[in-house]
This record gives C-alpha cells, sequence and structure tokens, in this order.
C-alpha cells in the first residue's frame, strides 16, 4: 500500500465539485489519510510548483492557485500514485479520457480541478508541506 496528494483545485472548490469528485475518489478504492480546507499563499504556490518557475504559463498558475480555497488531502491505496493520475486523466481536460475526473469536471488546460503526485517522492514531499504528523491517519 502507498500514498499520494491531492488538491482541489480552486476552479473544483468555486464551481461546488468537492462532493462528486470525492465521491469518485472513494468509490475509486482509495483511502482519505489526512484532508483539510485550505488557501495557498503566493508564497506557498511559487515553492510547491517551483520547478515550473521558467515555464511561461508560472505566473498565471501561481494566480489560480491562490484565488480561493484549495481541498488538500493525503490517499492511500496500493499503486496509489499511478492508479490516481489514470484517475484524474490528462493535464489537459480536451486530452482526458472519458469518466476522468478531469474530463468531467476541469474547465482547461490550467484550471484542472486536480492536482496528483507525479512519483512517490513528491507524494511525501507534497503532503508534508501540507500535513503534521498529527493531521495523518
Ligand atoms: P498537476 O501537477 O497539477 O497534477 P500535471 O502533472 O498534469 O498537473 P504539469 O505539467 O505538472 O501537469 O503542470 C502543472 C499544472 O500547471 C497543471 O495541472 C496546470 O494547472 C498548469 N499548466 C500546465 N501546463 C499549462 C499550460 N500550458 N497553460 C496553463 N497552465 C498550465
Amino acid at each position: 500500500t502507498n500514498r499520494t496528494f491531492t488538491m482541489l483545485k480552486p476552479d473544483a472548490v468555486e464551481n461546488g465539485h468537492i462532493g462528486a469528485i470525492l465521491e469518485k475518489i472513494s468509490a475509486s478504492g482509495f483511502r482519505i489519510v489526512a484532508m483539510k480546507l485550505t488557501q495557498m499563499t503566493k508564497a506557498d504556490a511559487e515553492s510547491f510548483y517551483a520547478v515550473h518557475n521558467e515555464r511561461p504559463f508560472f505566473g498565471e498558475l501561481v494566480e489560480f492557485m491562490t484565488r480561493g480555497p484549495i481541498v488538500a488531502a493525503i490517499l492511500e491505496k496500493e499503486n496509489a500514485v499511478d492508479d490516481f493520475r489514470t484517475l484524474i486523466g490528462a493535464t489537459n481536460p480536451a486530452d482526458a479520457a472519458e469518466g476522468t475526473i478531469r474530463k468531467m469536471f476541469a474547465t482547461s488546460m490550467g484550471e484542472n480541478a486536480v492536482h496528483g503526485s507525479d512519483s512517490d517522492e513528491n507524494a511525501a514531499i507534497e503532503g508534508a508541506f501540507h500535513f503534521s504528523g498529527r493531521e495523518m491517519f
């Protein structure tokens, strides 16, 4: 069994999709280890997405991720990282497979409803960024 980290992004929260997305995550066999509604500061987002800081969309990404609350969560399942990325679908919802979370709930390439860690190492780093040991179950 292992873990991944997710954020339901500001667009998903604004559009009222928290319940539907969590339902889909649970139905797909993920156990919620940690979860909260929180808002990233500019410094948080710049640090969280530091790997993209040279990209042309970086400023837009930081603006978007800080404009309202997100749901941050740690999820547990066998093969969590890969299975979760399959469940959310391609970065661009236009390319996302039928039935994936991004196909169902994303608006655009930038406002794509949900984040999923891309490796076990990043899942651990990103989970620790948002949660203390006492908040993980
Ligand atoms: P995430 O890291 O959020 O799970 P991802 O791994 O599918 O997404 P990345 O390539 O790591 O995609 O990009 C991180 C985020 O940056 C994307 O989810 C999206 O919100 C934003 N992004 C990526 N490419 C673009 C783009 N061309 N224009 C605008 N925003 C983009």
